[in-house]
Order: C-alpha cells, then sequence, then structure tokens
C-alpha cells in the first residue's frame, strides 16, 4: 500500500480532567476517505481542530504528506495541502456563492489586503471560483447570495471553499448535520465524486453515510481509537458493536 498522505501517532489532546484524545495512532491513505465515528463526546471534533492545527496536542505526532506537521499554525498546514471545510460562519452571507469562492482563492493566495471589489471583478480569480462551483454541482446557483442558498447547498459552497485552497486532503467535519434525507442523498453522491480527485477525512454521524462511502473506519470511543477498518471489518468487530454501534441495523 502507499505511503500514508496523514498519519498520526500517539496523539493525545486534554481539557483539564478529559482526555479528549488519548494516544490517537490512525493513518488515511492517498484517494480514500476515512471516516472517523463515534458516540458524542468522543473527541471527534477535538481530533480534526488537532489535525487542522486549531488546537495544540499535548503530546504525539502528526504527519502530513511525509513531513512531520505537528507544530505547524493551520495557515501553514493549509498551504501544504490540508485543509479544513469551511464553517458557514465564515462565509459572506450577503455576497453570492461565486463572489465567496473568489474571496476565499483571494484569500489563499495571500491578497487578502486588497479590496474585496477586487476580488469580486478579477477574472484571474472569477474563472477558478466557477469551475470549483461546477466541480461541486453549485454552477447554476453561482449567482445566489449565500444567504439564499438551500442548507445542503451552503454546505456545498463550504467545500468549494475548501477546495479554492487546491488542498490534497479534506477534512470534513459532520457535512450532513442538519440537512434532510434528500439533501443528505445529494450530498453523499458529490462526496463519492469528489473522492475521484480527493482524499477525505470525514466525520459523519449518519451510519448511512459512513458506510455508503467510506473507504475506512476508525471508532473513537472515550478519545480512544478503539478500531479501524474497512466497513466489513468494522461491522464485524465486537468491541465497536457492544461500544458503539450497538444493535444498530448496520452493525
Ligand atoms: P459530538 O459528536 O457531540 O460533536 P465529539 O466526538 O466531536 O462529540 P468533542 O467535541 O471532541 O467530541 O469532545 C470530546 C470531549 O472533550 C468531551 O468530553 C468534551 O466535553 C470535551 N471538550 C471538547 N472541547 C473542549 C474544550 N474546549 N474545553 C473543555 N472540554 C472540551
Amino acid at each position: 500500500m502507499a505511503e500514508p498522505l496523514l498519519e498520526t501517532s500517539g496523539l493525545v489532546k486534554r481539557f483539564g480532567g478529559i482526555v479528549a484524545t488519548d494516544n490517537v495512532s490512525l493513518a488515511v491513505h492517498p484517494g480514500e476517505i476515512h471516516a472517523v465515528i463515534g458516540p458524542n463526546g468522543a473527541g471527534k471534533t477535538t481530533l480534526i481542530a488537532q489535525l487542522s492545527g486549531e488546537l495544540r496536542s499535548d503530546s504525539g505526532s502528526i504527519r502530513f504528506a511525509g513531513e512531520d506537521i505537528t507544530g505547524l499554525p493551520v495557515y501553514d498546514r493549509s498551504r501544504r495541502g490540508l485543509a479544513r471545510s469551511f464553517q458557514i460562519t465564515s462565509v459572506f452571507r450577503a455576497f453570492t456563492a461565486l463572489e465567496n469562492v473568489a474571496l476565499a482563492l483571494q484569500a489563499h493566495d495571500g491578497h487578502s489586503f486588497r479590496f474585496w471589489k477586487d476580488a469580486t471583478s478579477d477574472p484571474a480569480l472569477i474563472e477558478p471560483a466557477r469551475r470549483m462551483l461546477d466541480q461541486v454541482g453549485l454552477g447554476p446557483r453561482a449567482g445566489v447570495a449565500a444567504a439564499e442558498l438551500a442548507h445542503g447547498e451552503q454546505r456545498q459552497l463550504e467545500i468549494a471553499m475548501a477546495l479554492a485552497t487546491g488542498p490534497r486532503m479534506l477534512l470534513l467535519d459532520e457535512p450532513m448535520a442538519g440537512m434532510g434525507r434528500d439533501e443528505a442523498v445529494r450530498m453523499t453522491g458529490f462526496l463519492r465524486e469528489l473522492k475521484q480527485s480527493e482524499t477525505i477525512l470525514l466525520i459523519e454521524h449518519d451510519m448511512d453515510v459512513v458506510f455508503a462511502l467510506a473507504d475506512r473506519i476508525t471508532v473513537l470511543v472515550y478519545g480512544r481509537a478503539i478500531a479501524s477498518g474497512t466497513p466489513a471489518e468494522i461491522r464485524a468487530n465486537p468491541e465497536v458493536r457492544q461500544a458503539y454501534l450497538g444493535e444498530d441495523e448496520h452493525a
């Protein structure tokens, strides 16, 4: 198997007496969707924040594309191609989908001190922004204000903005959160297509989505990775069934 694109070793994060990430070692290989699942409070969001650089780890290491990135700030990780999907709070709601992606491109290119109107009329930004919207399936909605997009479309916009940084790997924290069934099905199809070009670490509560999309799954319980394997291996793992999936129909 190829070298992992992302690899953590013995990663730890404590909040006071709580060990939110407890000695987590996992490997994500190029081209795979690696899902991290676990009950509420298992430490999934903490782990993503450690990977993206928003949270500093207490110990352990993170390697990305063959380099140790453990101590690097968010910006340096993003420059190396590790991108966390933007949260809707960082989207300019009054601006169109196209303008938002152009702004994300501009920020990544290091031109964030130019006036925003440059970004929204600069063909060097608008044209790639349009391609990115096409890629996520939002092309026909390019001219719609972000605030007017449906919930699922806003999540697609967030991913388009993350793609604007030219990532080698995307960290997606619950991309289906708050979606209705139809939207979730559409997003699942979209992520399956995205997999052709991106390596993805996905946190998701919806087990239908996880088992439909993931190549590998890591199960966190109380901050510990109790199992990592293919969906079939995870389904068959007695410790996982007991600790997490229970009598769930997918278990
Ligand atoms: P959920 O599925 O509910 O989003 P999660 O698996 O993402 O949960 P985390 O949000 O990472 O879990 O939380 C892991 C543990 O760390 C929890 O016990 C939580 O209360 C604690 N925790 C997370 N962030 C902080 C913080 N900033 N300060 C103190 N404790 C925190």
